[in-house]
């Protein structure tokens, strides 16, 4: 089959949400079955021999690739989401944002010491929520053996704030 430049299938969108950012629009790779194969594929490869109990996505778009992966890999799925939205006893992490701060739970009993994971999100842009979400998941005593992202903006240099953990991005800017 012939390979797929995936970056053919990410739509630019300037000035979303707001003015001065250029949002990478997923929904156009999704679409495309090659291109949502491929990108999943690229993630399962570079997770598929570290014995990965669960993967962990984070809300929203983590939801969508993370679950993906974790079907693809044979592994179950866990959530991580946005404040009050988990039904069961949560554990919360707090988190800056530009304006003020926001915080990503998790169920209380999802992670048990030890368990293997893998956190997911589509993109990586400064590394504030995934940082978020990696504290949240060491915090219940899992193994963190990596993170995944479909896309990873570079310049933004996100991956220093990761502790050294391994980062792995299908696509990079
Ligand atoms: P950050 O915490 O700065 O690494 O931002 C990561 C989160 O914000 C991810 O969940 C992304 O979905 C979203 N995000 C940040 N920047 C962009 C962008 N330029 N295009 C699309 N999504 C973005």
């Amino acid at each position: 089959m012939k390979k797929l430049n995936l970056k053919d299938y990410i739509r630019d969108i300037p000035d979303f949400p707001k003015k001065g950012i250029l949002f990478k629009d997923i929904t156009t790779l999704l679409k495309d079955k090659a291109a949502l194969k491929a990108a999943v594929d690229s993630l399962a490869r570079a997770f598929a021999k570290k014995d990965i109990k669960y993967v962990v996505g984070i809300e929203s778009r983590g939801f969508i690739f993370g679950t993906a992966l974790a079907y693809r890999l044979g592994t179950g799925f866990i959530p991580v989401r946005k404040k009050g939205k988990l039904p069961a006893k949560t554990r919360a992490v707090m988190y800056a944002l530009e304006y003020g701060t926001d915080s990503l739970e998790i169920h209380a009993d999802a992670l048990k010491k030890g368990d293997k994971v893998v956190i997911v999100d589509d993109l990586l842009a400064t590394g504030g929520t995934i940082a978020a979400a990696i504290k949240l998941v060491a915090g219940s005593g899992a193994k963190i053996e990596g993170v995944g992202f479909v896309i990873e903006l570079s310049f933004l240099n996100g991956r220093k704030k990761l502790g050294g953990l391994p980062v792995f991005s299908v696509m990079q800017y």
